[in-house]
């Protein structure tokens, strides 16, 4: 296919780069230069322009930072594509602009979806994100295969805006179960327990969690977690706060009470606040054993 990729950042430039090596012809702009240079060293072609990235397009791919972003590109996306092009957005963004950019798309005769995504930068570059989808069967059916070649699993969430609000409620129970697990193991700590013989008991009792067992917050128990590299990310602090905003914004819509993912939302704006918004989300754990 000829796919117009538009945000070739952390995640789209490895994204783009799996849909080059699975023998499509991928049209790559950024308003960075440098990203269409790496882009066009993977294997895809330089599009001087939005414009010229969509006009021969069968699919259009964004990866964008925010709402506005996709808002904007997609209005220019309407102009310059073929309406038999399915429109692609994998951005993480609010639930009202999801929405927003699919009842336009579908005013002007194209068929969008909302497909945002869970994994990082690792799983991008490597093809196993899983894509979490809104919008209609048919345009569910239109981008399921190009979903397919940049991920592991690709899930139908439901109507426009259904892969966000997944995403977001996803995102605000980890950012929970996190901060849970860290509390657990600092009080754990501070009764004498050691954090392996902590972890040894918790994990095959009632409080098991992914937090906990996949991507421990202290060191030792879980090699692979960020814990025991620094706390590089994995997945950062900026960004998890990124996605509690809008799970935040996402309850005053829908006037659902959630108690607990404020007082995440508040936890993870005062970690950013202090300066650790680059290191992984699970650094918590040291905000957590300093106190407030
Ligand atoms: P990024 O900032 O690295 O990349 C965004 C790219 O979009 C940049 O290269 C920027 O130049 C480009 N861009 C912005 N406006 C543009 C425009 N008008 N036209 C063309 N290009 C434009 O961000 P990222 O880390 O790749 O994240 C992208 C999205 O994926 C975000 O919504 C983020 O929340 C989501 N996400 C990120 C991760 C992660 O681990 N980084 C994980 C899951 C989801």
């Amino acid at each position: 296919m000829k796919i117009a990729f538009i945000g070739l950042g952390n995640m789209g430039s490895g994204m783009a780069a799996n849909l080059v090596k699975a023998g499509h012809e991928v049209h790559a702009f950024d308003l960075s230069e440098a990203a269409v240079a790496q882009a066009v060293e993977a294997g895809a072609v330089a599009a001087g322009s939005l414009v010229d990235a969509c006009s021969v397009a069968e699919a259009v791919v964004t990866m964008l930072p925010a709402g506005k972003h996709v808002l904007a590109v997609y209005g220019d996306v309407r102009q310059a594509a073929p309406t038999s092009a399915i429109l692609i957005d994998c951005s993480t963004i609010d639930v009202d602009s999801a929405r927003e950019a699919i009842r336009l798309a579908a005013e002007a005769g194209f068929a969008m979806v909302d497909a945002p995504v869970s994994g990082g930068v690792a799983a991008a570059q490597g093809g196993t994100l899983t894509f979490m989808v809104g919008g209609t069967e048919v345009a569910f059916a239109g981008a399921e295969a190009v979903l397919a070649t940049m991920g592991k699993a690709v899930i139908h969430a439901g109507e426009a805006g259904a892969g966000q609000a997944a995403k977001i409620c996803n995102n605000m129970l980890l950012a929970i179960t996190m901060i849970g697990t860290c509390e657990a193991f600092a009080l754990a700590e501070k009764l004498g327990l050691k954090d392996q013989t902590f972890f040894d008991i918790a994990s095959k009792a009632s409080g098991q969690n992914w937090s906990m067992t996949s991507y421990c917050p202290v060191p030792g128990p879980v090699p692979g977690s960020p814990a025991n590299r620094d706390y590089q990310p994995g997945f950062a602090a900026g960004l998890m706060l990124k996605d509690l905003t809008l799970a935040m914004q996402a309850a005053q819509m829908a006037d659902a009470d959630t108690p607990l993912g404020a007082k995440a939302h508040a936890l993870y704006d005062a970690l950013c606040a202090q300066g650790h918004a680059g290191q992984d989300f699970s650094y918590m754990m040291e905000r957590i054993r300093r106190g407030a």
